[in-house]
């Protein structure tokens, strides 16, 4: 190859395209990452503001099982001691999440896992006589799954409206898999994950992408489409794409539909807002999702009054339009179908890596996009 080469040019700077762009240079080839947004870092991209590193496109809390992958991001970044418990917010009374004995005392107001089986064993028995009626063993969509899994008040206080404000759409026209992660506990534990590490990388998280992208040729501001780079084949010998796939085809078969984040995001003259990182706002009282404070991410204790100032984010969940940016897939059947057909077509393709949330319109965490990138290297060697 001519020595201005690069072995590839790399199409977003999230961690998709970080990690695999770490683990090439690694192996000794040239890489160019390009990110048509100002910075570096996709969705995990903080910007520092009054000393407080603001999650600037939602909320991002590192969680995994995987040890090999807890100890890559801890080589590149010591991780802190943050452990997301939410709580939820439903027209003023608090309830912790997720659904534990705290949840069901405040609910119910009993104490021992016996009386709270047993609570909710009653409370599910309308929906596990509604399914056995319809000959369904499996819920067949949000609503159903929801009620089979904690019963009416848990789904009608904690659930339903929440879910609604954040896909736009009734319980009953979501599938069921979405809260299946959900986890229900019968021990006064609010935890938000059951996985055996998690944390958020002292310094934020820039210091994971700088720890990732240490080396690597990037080029911000530069759109892949709109750039000589379109041309990929003049300066690499292979493209990784991380950008959406309906985009990368020209939209041939149409648009491929996303469910959207607008944040409201304010100073404030105070030490601590609302005492957490994270609240759900779970009724319809509030047009909001959820209030991020950030800076409960990163500092603890005294550190908290230490920083005369607080950032909150106000989350709305909303369809996604031109010129927003595209979060989340949308899971129904046109789309699904949408996707699959641009996935065929992405098999075609050569010399191009597609990867990423976007580029294969699957929701993905952080630790198995960088498990996804490890395992991608070692296949290749
Ligand atoms: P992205 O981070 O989206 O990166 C893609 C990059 O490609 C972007 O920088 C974009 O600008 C660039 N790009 C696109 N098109 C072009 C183009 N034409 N030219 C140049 N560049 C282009 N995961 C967790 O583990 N824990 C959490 O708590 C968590 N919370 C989340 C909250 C929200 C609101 C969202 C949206 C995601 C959350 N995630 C969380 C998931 C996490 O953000 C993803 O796993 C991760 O960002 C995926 O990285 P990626 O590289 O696939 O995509
Ligand atoms: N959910 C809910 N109430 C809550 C939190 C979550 O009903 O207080 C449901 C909601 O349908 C959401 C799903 O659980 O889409 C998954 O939520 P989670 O917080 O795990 O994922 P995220 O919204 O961060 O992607």
């Amino acid at each position: 190859m001519p020595p201005s080469m690069y072995d590839y040019l790399i199409v977003g700077s999230g961690l998709f395209g970080a990690t695999f762009a770490h683990e090439a240079t690694k192996q000794g080839k040239k890489c160019l990452v390009i990110d048509k947004r100002p910075h570096l870092g996709g969705n995990i991209y903080c910007e520092s503001i009054e000393g407080i590193n603001v999650h600037k496109y939602g909320a991002h809390i590192f969680h995994t099982n995987n040890r090999e992958i807890w100890d890559y991001v801890n080589g590149l970044v010591p991780f802190n001691r943050y452990t997301n418990s939410p709580l939820a917010n439903y027209r003023g009374k608090i309830f912790n999440l997720p659904f534990n004995m705290n949840t069901f005392y405040q609910m119910w107001g009993i104490t021992k896992p016996e009386q709270a089986k047993a609570k909710i064993e009653e409370q599910r028995a309308e929906a596990v006589a509604k399914m056995k009626a319809a000959g369904v063993t499996e819920a067949r969509n949000l609503e159903e799954q929801g009620l089979y899994l904690v019963g009416k008040d848990i789904f009608e206080t904690l659930i339903k409206e929440y879910t609604e404000k954040q896909w736009g759409r009734p319980c009953s026209e979501l599938p069921a898999f979405i809260i299946k992660r959900l986890p229900v506990r019968l021990v006064f534990d609010n935890n938000y994950f059951n996985d055996a590490y998690q944390g958020i990388p002292v310094g934020g998280y820039n210091k994971l992408t700088e720890g990732l992208l240490e080396g690597v040729e990037c080029k911000t501001n530069t759109d892949f489409f709109n750039s000589g780079y379109r041309d990929w084949r003049k300066y690499a010998r292979q493209l990784v794409y991380t950008g959406p796939i309906d985009e990368y085809f020209g939209f041939c078969y149409g648009k491929l539909d996303w469910r959207t984040v607008q944040f409201k995001t304010r100073v404030m003259d105070i030490h601590n807002y609302q005492g957490n990182a994270v609240v759900n706002y779970t009724s319809h009282e509030h047009p909001y999702t959820r209030i991020i404070e950030h800076k409960h991410f990163e500092m603890f204790n005294q550190a908290v009054y230490d920083c005369p100032k607080t950032v909150i984010s106000e989350e709305y969940s909303t369809e996604y339009k031109e010129g927003m940016e595209p979060f989340y897939p949308v899971n129904d059947e046109r789309n699904n179908q949408l996707a699959e057909r641009y996935r065929t077509l992405a098999e075609k393709e050569t010399g191009v890596v597609f990867g990423g949330r976007l580029a294969e319109y699957r929701y993905y965490d952080m630790a198995p996009v960088i498990e996804k990138v490890i395992n991608l290297w070692r296949s290749l060697s």
